[in-house]
């Protein structure tokens, strides 16, 4: 069945796969035969227990957590962790962090209401073009923690490198790439993600935090809700969880582990990546702005000179059923954001789409 659905190329919230929405909706009345739907049941219930149960062991084995790793399932979004990432890390009031676009800025500024922040990097003067190497981080060695984001949204980058931090904890916001491809979890302290871009609806955030790094003795003025340890012991059960966004995780999931894993989704997230990176590469109209290393497998910004061509090419694009392919606000342009669910099919029409266009309008 087509539903008539368009290729949605948003940034976040962003496509889900079709196979997952329909499992959804058949079970959206009746889960299970429980005779409810996971929107309207008790999160103690047994059968509520056993989805976000599962859930947590899913992506465990998806993404070969190590089994000293507590997975939260949170609310507030990355932006709540970029506050409680330093509430929770913070002993000495120190923390590096490196700012590689938007988001990293974000975090950045928000941990400076808790300590003493170094701008351990930054390439803001090169417009977020690249990823700093590792012998450009200025790292304090008696920090708390490392905070990164590993793939910038809005700029299109990502970390073809984890940064070695010695002893000090590497945090990362993987927002717009967790279950993109395999990820080795034990080089991280924490790695948090907001869902709406790669696992679930808006909603949920996926919190994942080494063991030693959960403490007993926050500050007073830590939310409760906010600290990873209470989480923790709590099952992420303190309060009441995102119940149907953690069931739809699942959902995503199943459908991950069934395609073969995160070796296979990103063999096909780097082949979708190819096509539209070489289109741009051999187009006279559009370019890519940012290091050929450091170039995100999951948000591609491209741009014409002209801002009208650029407006216009979104506008027939739109109208061709290709949407949301304008570009962040503070950058312009264009951006394709070409997450897990979106079908080759999908980036082959935009390929297609931008060749044509260039041949009507160079
Ligand atoms: C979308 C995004 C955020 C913001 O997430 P919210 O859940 O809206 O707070 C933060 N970091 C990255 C990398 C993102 O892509």
């Amino acid at each position: 069945m087509s539903y008539d659905r368009i290729f949605n190329f948003s940034a976040g919230p962003s496509m889900l796969p079709v196979s997952v929405l329909e499992k959804a909706r058949d079970e959206i009345l009746n889960y299970q035969g429980s005779g409810m739907s996971v929107m309207e049941m008790s999160h103690r219930s047994k059968v509520y227990d056993n989805i976000i149960k599962e859930a947590e062991a899913l992506l465990r084995e998806v993404m070969s957590i190590p089994d000293n790793y507590k997975v939260l399932f949170v609310q507030g979004g990355a932006s709540l962790q970029f506050a409680a990432v330093p509430m929770n890390l913070m002993k000495t009031g120190k923390a590096d962090y490196i700012v590689t676009g938007q988001f990293s800025g974000k975090a950045y500024k928000e941990a400076q209401k808790y300590g003493e922040i170094n701008l351990a990097a930054t390439t803001k003067d090169e417009n977020f073009a690249r990823i700093p190497r590792q012998e450009e981080l200025k790292l304090n060695p008696d920090a708390d923690y490392v905070h990164i984001c590993f793939n910038n949204t809005i700029f299109g980058t990502k970390w073809d490198y984890i940064p070695d931090t010695g002893d000090v904890p590497l945090v990362a916001d993987m927002s717009s790439c967790i279950l993109s491809e395999p990820i080795d979890v034990s080089k991280f302290g924490v790695i948090y993600a907001g869902a709406q871009k790669n696992v679930a609806p808006a909603g949920l955030t996926i919190v994942i935090v080494r063991e030693d790094l959960l403490r007993e003795d926050l500050p007073d003025y830590v939310p409760t809700i906010c600290n990873y340890s209470v989480m923790a012991a709590n099952d992420s059960m303190y309060n009441t969880p995102p119940c149907y966004p953690i069931y739809i995780c699942k959902l995503v999931l199943e459908w991950i582990k069934e395609l073969g894993g995160l070796e296979k989704i990103k063999e096909i997230n780097s082949g979708k990546a190819a096509l539209l990176y070489n289109c741009l590469e051999n187009s006279k109209l559009f370019t890519n702005p940012n290091a050929k290393e450091c170039r995100s497998m999951m948000n591609v910004t491209f741009r014409a000179e002209d801002d009208e061509i650029n407006a216009k090419f979104v506008k027939e694009a739109t109208a061709a059923g290709m949407s949301n392919l304008k570009g962040h606000r503070s950058v312009g342009g264009m951006r394709a954001s070409i997450y897990n669910a979106m079908p080759v099919e999908g980036v082959e029409k935009l390929v297609e789409f931008i060749e044509k266009f260039e041949s009507e309008n160079v």
